[in-house]
């Protein structure tokens, strides 16, 4: 698995939603590869703050646009 493969992979494996097999490959990928492992931390926290905002509202802007700016250089090739 390639760092972009991991990046393509990534809204579903924070989210559960991959089956055991890629999970376990973006695990041995995160393992091997700092930057990536950094990354689904960020990510994780992200989802995580984003889940327990109420779902009626939309997020704050501001709030918004610092996690765009944070994710975004890492999900560029999205
Ligand atoms: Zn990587």
């Amino acid at each position: 698995m390639t760092c972009e493969d991991l990046h393509k992979l990534l809204r579903e494996f924070v989210g559960n939603e991959l089956v055991v097999e890629s999970r376990t490959t973006v695990e041995v990928h995160i393992a091997g590869c700092p930057h990536c492992g950094t990354l689904v931390q960020s990510y994780t926290h992200v989802v995580r703050i984003a889940r327990a905002l109420p779902k009626t509202r939309p997020l704050p802007a501001a709030f918004e646009a610092r996690l765009r700016a944070m994710l975004e250089p890492e999900l560029k090739d999205e």
